[in-house]
């Protein structure tokens, strides 16, 4: 069963196109990669889906369309986004930040720390003074506080030392084993190939392929002329 069925879509940015004819799926608890080069169109792919930029084509969420819904609609439904640029809130601490994410619920916050064990000594600090990969895990963290389905992570693996990414590359594998579903935008193929089921391949706006996780580290000639190295 597909958690995201996404058809014909298309998205502009004034009258320049910059997503051409996508179709993907994402099956429940299935951890999907969007691999591509600076300007292919992954950021834009991703905030398409959550309703960020104008776009047309058909978005399906559960079976149900989606693509007329607001932003905050589509995240009440069960979609969870993390922009590239994180957004965490500075002044407030790790645990203020999650209560923000369950949206004044109390967050689950056993489940998030089993998730980002790393997370618990830092409960009350405040997140200016977390290091940037420290941030990105608390950015994934609050927005999985408001449980959802699928989470779209814009980059996530993206300016953080190499060893918090493959402790974000955990977290990711153990958020599948609970049935999230993940859709992840990434120009670096070896945390694709620790995280993902599968790889699509976007070149300027259009998917051209897909890669085996195989193909991923070291990358095949084919995901390097995508990534352009
Ligand atoms: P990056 O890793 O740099 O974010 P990306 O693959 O996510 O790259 P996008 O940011 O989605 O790429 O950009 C896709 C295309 O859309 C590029 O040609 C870019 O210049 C254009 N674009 C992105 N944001 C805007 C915007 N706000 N206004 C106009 N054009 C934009």
């Amino acid at each position: 069963m597909s958690v995201l069925t996404v058809r014909a879509l298309a998205a502009f940015y004034g009258k320049a196109q910059a997503l051409f004819d996508v179709d993907l799926e994402v099956a429940a608890g299935e951890v999907v990669a969007l691999i591509g080069r600076n300007g292919a169109g992954k950021s834009t792919l991703l905030k398409s889906l959550i309703g960020l930029v104008t776009a047309r084509g058909t978005v399906e969420f559960d079976g149900r369309p989606i693509g007329a819904l607001p932003p905050h609609a589509r995240a009440r439904l069960g979609l969870g986004y993390v922009p590239e640029d994180r957004r965490i809130f500075a002044d407030l601490t790790v645990r203020e930040n999650l209560r923000v994410g369950a949206r004044g619920r109390a967050p689950d916050l056993q489940a998030l720390l089993a998730l980002f064990p790393n997370l618990r000594e830092m409960l009350d600090r405040r997140a200016a003074l977390m290091s940037g990969g420290e941030q990105q895990m608390l950015a994934v963290a609050r927005t999985l506080a408001a449980k959802p389905r699928l989470v779209l992570l814009d980059e996530p693996s993206e300016g953080i030392a190499p060893i918090i990414a493959s402790r974000l590359a955990e977290s990711v594998r153990a958020m599948k084993r609970q049935g999230v579903a993940v859709l992840l935008s990434e120009q670096n193929p070896r945390f694709v190939a620790a995280v993902a089921d599968r790889a699509l391949l976007l070149e300027r706006g259009r998917l051209v392929g897909s890669a085996a996780i195989g193909e991923l580290s070291p990358p095949s000639e084919a995901v390097q002329r995508v990534l352009g190295v």
